[in-house]
């Protein structure tokens, strides 16, 4: 994965008190304060109304006409009332067999861009998708590394609704961490081993709901540690370059990101950078299964594989858990290993987001 750029707790104790029925901190603050500081408070919102409105107005404009903007216009908040009734099932989701995906994906051995070892994984995720819809994104690139070969699998599998819900991953493991032992069980293999799972789910049945594209992207990981944005990113930069050109970007309701899923500690970041309204939902769904005590409870902004879909107006969540081991210290390390997993998070994680997926199915 991507790079953390800071923590508020703050921010996450405001953003969950909208749900959990705590009360606003801004009414609590306004208790605190006498009436003629009140005054000045309320003096003081004005100025900033007055100053800001005209601002978001014009922002709106801007964006509406930028040819940036393809997607349809990102709610702010949720709309609680279009989703749909809590009356289905639990979604269906072999966690042990996904589980199993991931100690075979380690098994390879390291997997950075150029390897041998990544050209079995791509192999191997290629022979779970024989029966289905595959297109396969090929390219190379040419960092100040050398030049690598770098290959997108996206799997599709079509539904009666028009739009488009892609659900992505990375697979590939650092290359500057090459020579060592390290095999990105969490980071890559378990998000991977999470996909291969849900195509499990999706396959031979007709949808009733949007199509779901599954997205393993590659080169994602940095070309030098610690990150470094130009030479990171790169499938996912390719692709939405490709979909905004081919028109596909514009059909695209979410961008689902998986990452870092199943440690056995499982504990979903919220992620400033992620969309508000899209992040509420997965939280509602995370919340109908039960699980709601895995998710957003740190507030971290991550710049992950998301980033080129955010950036052209894409609805994006990204689904990944950022505290893996004592401050986070089995992350690109040799420790990130099978041990550390558990497959009750993948279960977690893959429930919550075939419910998400349910509920986008279903929204007005
Ligand atoms: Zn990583």
């Amino acid at each position: 994965m991507g790079h953390q750029m800071l923590l508020s707790s703050r921010a996450a104790r405001f953003w969950r008190s909208r749900d959990l029925g705590a009360p606003c901190e801004c009414l609590v603050f306004f208790a605190r304060h006498t009436t003629a500081r009140l005054a000045r408070i309320l003096a003081g919102i004005l100025l900033i109304v007055s100053v800001v409105l005209p601002a978001c107005t014009k922002q709106k404009g801007a964006a509406a006409a930028s040819p940036q903007n393809t997607a349809p216009p990102a709610q702010a908040v949720l709309d609680k009332s279009a989703l749909p009734p809590d009356t289905g099932p639990t979604p269906a989701f072999d966690a042990n067999r996904s589980f199993q995906y991931i100690k075979e994906i380690v098994a390879f051995g390291p997997r950075p861009i150029g390897s041998e070892n990544h050209k079995k994984v791509e192999n191997y995720i290629l022979s779970h998708l024989k029966d289905d819809n595959v297109e396969q994104d090929a390219f190379s690139i040419t960092p100040s590394q050398g030049t690598f070969p770098v290959r997108n699998i996206i799997a599709k599998f079509p539904g009666t609704r028009d739009g488009i819900i892609v659900i992505a991953s990375h697979y590939d493991t650092n290359w500057p961490l090459r020579d060592t032992p390290y095999v990105g069980a969490n980071d890559g293999g378990s998000s991977s081993a999470l996909l291969l799972e849900i195509a499990n789910q999706l396959r031979g049945n007709k949808r009733d709901g949007y199509s779901i594209w599954l997205l393993w992207d590659d080169a994602e990981e940095s070309m030098r540690l610690p990150w470094y944005d130009p030479e990171s990113l790169y499938g996912v930069r390719h692709l939405a370059e490709k979909w905004q050109a081919d028109g596909t970007l514009k059909k695209i309701k979410a961008f689902i990101l998986e990452d870092m899923i199943g440690d056995a500690d499982l504990n979903i970041d919220h992620d400033t950078n992620s969309t508000p309204w899209l992040e509420d939902l997965v939280y509602q769904a995370a919340t109908r299964l039960g699980y709601q005590s895995h998710f957003f409870e740190r507030t971290l902004e991550i710049e992950d594989d998301h980033r080129p879909f955010l950036d052209r107006g894409v609805p994006c969540v990204d689904l990944i858990d950022l505290d893996y081991g004592y401050n986070n210290v089995f992350w690109h390390s040799s420790q990130d290993t099978v041990d550390k997993l558990s497959p009750k998070s993948l279960e977690i994680v893959g429930t919550v987001t075939l419910e998400t997926v349910r509920m986008l199915d279903k929204m007005k």
